[in-house]
């Protein structure tokens, strides 16, 4: 057995990733002891009101209602906390846009408990509805519906093949993943298994980089206790930058390119987070899925950590109680990587399934931009293939058609391209305007459709009742045609009944003389 997995721990020899960049191993925030912190539930959180598509949901709740833990606020989101709702209304999120949408203000009871939910008993098996009802999103960043993506594991036609657990954290300062494999990698182990069994799925491959010593011990001492037999094959990957993101690994790892458009369930790849493969097992169990482990880390972050944090907690909250609060007047607060993540300015923003990391850093002054002397650097480094000048080209333009042919919307935001471009250009700055534009473009065009679809079927139901109305007349003139003959034929009757009458009448009146006739021969008679 120790044979196996010390095999299964040497290095795999997997077609090295296109493009990328390899970056020097920093990760300050990394548990020295392997405990992970849980910060008090604040005074107050603040839940989206949005979906995994960024659609913005109708309340199932209303302003004074007390909710429970894991109540549902919105189809598909779940309350974090207990407490009072005190308010509905347009609330900052994490976004580069700085945008508000609808969330949920609670006012919380302040308790620390994450109780099984009580309608859910401990299964032997997960199921899609418990994931769904837990409120299990992806935990890796995307921040996908996790209940849909498995959904598809009950679909014969995109049945699970290959499951893939994602413990490749490669962008610098990153810690959360790699800290949760130190601090549970027993459970980890216990969690995956279970996937592979309710998945049902005949390959499921552990990819983790190799630059990761304490993690991989921890797995490696979870696997020898496991008690059963491992069917996962563990990966290890040289460590460059971005070999986490998901397309590109399932390409690097199953030889499979997913393309533009399509989504790895339809080639019967599924692709999981290991933090959300945690949560799945914990939804197993019947706890929703109310937080996650957040990495402070950045120059100006005195104290990097790695903490357990409620969903809905704002960034200042977070700051403040792990004491890196004090520089963040002067400082610059990006959420996500150094590379990958975006600033924001406003710091009730609150911590959601995505919110992997908090950097406090200086403020970046902006390098000068120069003109693109076309050197190539940029589509040398990019992991997908694309052309970053002639895609900068389009978005300065703001030419989506052309953008999206050629193919703006691979893009993983990685930010290699900019940081090896010598003429400082913003370049995924750009990607991302121009990708949101496009997809504002496109939901404009839905709603569109939508709406003429609509106005066809209104025109289609009235121009069915108005035939309707048209056949009920036809009928109703045939039936008036048609009782029309014996109304004739009564109104003959009668004439002809009159007629008799008055017949009868005459014959009457002829009789009478002929019988005074008669009368008047009798009397003359002797
Ligand atoms: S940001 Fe987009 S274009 Fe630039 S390297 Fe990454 S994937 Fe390629
Ligand atoms: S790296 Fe910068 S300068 Fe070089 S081709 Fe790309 S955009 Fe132009």
């Amino acid at each position: 057995m120790i044979n196996g997995i010390l095999q299964f721990l040497r290095p795999s020899p997997v077609d090295s990733l296109r493009g990328g960049i390899a970056l020097k191993r920093n990760k300050p925030g990394l548990p020295d002891n392997g405990d992970i912190t849980s910060l008090q539930v604040p005074v107050t959180v603040r839940i989206p009101l949005l979906n995994y598509q960024r659609e913005v949901l109708q309340p199932l709740v209303s302003v004074g209602q007390h909710v429970k833990l894991s109540d549902s606020l919105a189809r598909g989101v779940i309350a974090s906390v207990s407490g009072t709702v005190v308010e509905i209304s347009p609330q900052p999120i994490a976004h580069p846009s700085d945008i508000r949408v609808p969330c949920v203000v609670i006012a919380t009871d302040q308790s620390n408990a994450h109780e099984k939910l009580k309608s859910h008993k401990e299964l032997d098996s997960v199921t899609v509805e418990r994931i769904h009802d837990c409120g299990v999103h992806g935990l890796g960043g995307a921040g996908f519906s996790t209940a849909r993506k498995l959904h598809s594991s009950s679909n014969k036609e995109h049945r699970i093949q290959t499951l893939i657990i994602n413990a490749v954290e490669c962008e610098p300062l990153i810690s959360c993943d790699e800290s949760l494999l130190m601090t549970d990698s027993d459970k980890i182990v216990t969690a995956i298994q279970n996937i592979i069994e309710f998945t049902n799925c005949t390959r499921c491959i552990v990819a983790i980089e190799d630059d990761k010593p304490q993690a991989l011990k921890a797995l490696n001492h979870a696997m020898l206790n496991f008690e059963g037999t491992l069917t996962f094959e563990l990966k290890l990957l040289p460590a460059v930058y971005p070999a986490g993101a998901e397309k590109p690994l399932i390409e690097r790892l199953t030889q499979t390119r997913i393309p533009e458009g399509s989504y790895p369930a339809k080639h019967g790849i599924v692709c999981i987070n290991v933090s959300t493969a945690l949560a799945i097992d914990e939804a197993r169990q019947g706890y929703p899925l109310i937080s996650r482990i957040v990495t402070i880390a950045g120059d100006l972050a005195p104290n990097p950590t790695n903490v357990r944090v409620r969903f809905g907690t704002s960034i200042a909250d977070v700051l403040k109680q792990t004491n890196n609060h004090h520089n963040i007047s002067n400082a610059c607060i990006r959420i996500g990587g150094p590379l990958s993540g975006f600033i924001i300015n406003d710091l009730t923003v609150p911590v959601t399934a995505t919110t992997n990391s908090i950097i406090v850093e200086e403020t970046r002054t902006a390098a000068t931009q120069m003109a693109c002397i076309g050197c190539s650097a940029c589509s040398d480094i990019c992991p997908v293939d694309l052309l970053p000048q002639q895609l900068f080209q389009y978005s300065v333009n703001e030419n989506t058609k052309r953008a999206e042919i050629t193919g703006i919307n691979s893009c993983i935001e990685c930010g290699c391209c900019d940081l090896v471009c010598p003429s400082n250009i913003p370049l995924t700055h750009s990607f991302r305007f121009l990708k949101g534009h496009i997809k504002e473009q496109r939901r404009q065009e839905t709603l569109a459709q939508v709406a003429e679809s609509r106005f066809h079927l209104r025109e289609q139901r009235q121009q069915q009742r108005r035939e309707l109305r048209a056949k009920k007349r036809e009928a109703a003139k045939q039936l008036l045609t048609a009782d029309k003959a014996p109304i004739a034929d009564a109104l003959e009757r009668a004439k002809q009944r009159r007629r008799k009458k008055a017949g009868n009448k005459n014959n009457t009146g002829s009789d009478r003389g002929k019988d005074e006739n008669n009368t008047q021969t009798r009397d003359q008679q002797p």
